[in-house]
């Protein structure tokens, strides 16, 4: 099946991310619905449900759903879990996860925080059975270094390995080869496609293409005329798989880096603990040529709260030593604070993020022959 000149995408997308991440922390509540949510603040229970684990899907959970709406569907389910989402503890998990992800191939792009992309062509030589044996490792690895699972698609592009992994999920692992591509399409309900929502499935029906196959092989000019000259040709592409945009990284914001201490405790060596995530995180602003304007810490107390601080720096830095000097500073007024107002404030993890990341300014860098010229 080597066929040197195939494109090979792989598209990760981790399963029920906030809600997963929660089970990670807190292993207890696996098994039981829990329903992360974005409480708006003004009473108790106004706000929306943000995402909840298939256990409360099944019980008829959505996202979106008002959260008092979805207490009243979980009424008769007392062990139910309801968690404000904690974005700093998600993004800690999320950015190990990339990296993972990043290691497998230099063609990655993250296009959410659960979900990537990576060209595999060259990894694989454009052989789709190498590619599922890397799908499998990329799995195995996600789960054993982070506890989560994913659903992950493969194809000749990133639109059908994002429609392959979302076809089997939670814990898929799918594999559409170039010749299956439009048999695997035309199975699916036209409101599946990438990009095809329900409005325009409703339009799509008055103009008497109610299915994929249908849509394949709609005639382009009326496509135009009713979607417009880009939606258009992009709607029936979409039918037919057909996709040439490049896997590439956006721009990054932030990297951070967390640890679990070996127990729980209010009192660390900041050095020791400070100086791997330090290391690290100076190595990463290095390769992609960045500076951090700000240092921040991210602190996982033993009731697994999560509690940051940042420091704007007045030098954009990727120095080791300075993210552990300014790490360490917040980390002492933290526990300065912390103690002082509840005396036995103990934190679980730590970690260590840099932000505000941009460009070296070209003062800043090595002359080079050019200014001297
Ligand atoms: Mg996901």
């Amino acid at each position: 099946m080597s066929i040197g000149s195939n494109r090979v995408v792989i598209c990760v997308d981790l399963d029920y991310f906030y809600a997963q991440s929660e089970e990670v922390r807190n292993p207890s509540i696996k098994g039981k619905p829990v329903v992360v949510c974005v409480f708006s603040g003004r009473t108790e229970i106004s706000g929306a449900v943000s995402t909840s684990n298939y256990v409360a899907r099944r019980l008829g959970v959505r996202s979106g759903m008002p959260i008092a709406l979805a207490k009243k569907t979980l009424a008769r389910y007392p062990d139910a879990v309801f968690l404000p989402m904690d974005t700093d503890y998600y993004d800690s998990i999320s950015s190990n996860v990339m990296d993972i992800l990043r290691s497998k191939s230099p063609a990655f792009e993250q296009s959410s925080i659960d979900e990537a992309y990576l060209d595999v062509s060259n990894e694989t030589e454009g052989d789709f059975s190498r590619a599922y044996e890397l799908g499998k490792k990329i799995r195995a690895e996600i789960l054993e270094r982070e506890k989560l699972t994913c659903s992950v698609g493969i194809g000749p592009n990133k639109l059908v390995s994002k429609m392959a992994a979302d076809s089997k999920k939670p814990d898929g692992l799918t594999l559409v080869v170039p010749g299956e591509v439009q048999p695997f399409l035309n199975k699916l309900e036209i409101g599946k496609l990438f990009g095809i929502g329900p409005k325009t499935v409703e339009k799509l029906h008055e103009l008497g293409i109610g299915t994929v196959v249908q849509l394949a092989q709609a005639d382009i000019r009326v496509l135009s005329e009713h979607f417009g000259e880009k939606l258009g040709p992009q709607l029936r592409d979409a039918a037919m798989g057909v996709d040439d945009n490049p896997v590439q990284e956006r721009g990054v914001e932030q990297f951070s880096r967390i640890v679990t201490l070996k127990r729980d405790s209010n009192i660390f060596d900041f050095q020791d603990v400070l100086e791997p995530l330090a290391a690290d995180l100076s190595k990463k602003l290095l390769e992609y040529n960045m500076l951090a304007g700000s240092i921040g810490i991210i602190a996982i107390t033993a009731e697994l709260k999560t509690k940051t601080r940042t420091r704007k720096i007045e030098n954009s830095t990727d120095s080791k030593a300075e993210i552990v000097h300014v790490a360490s500073s917040l980390f002492e007024s933290f526990f300065a604070d912390g103690n002082s107002s509840h005396g036995d404030l103990m934190v679980r993890r730590i970690g260590v993020r840099v932000s505000n990341l941009a460009k070296p300014t070209k003062d800043k860098k090595e002359p080079s022959l050019v200014d001297f010229l």
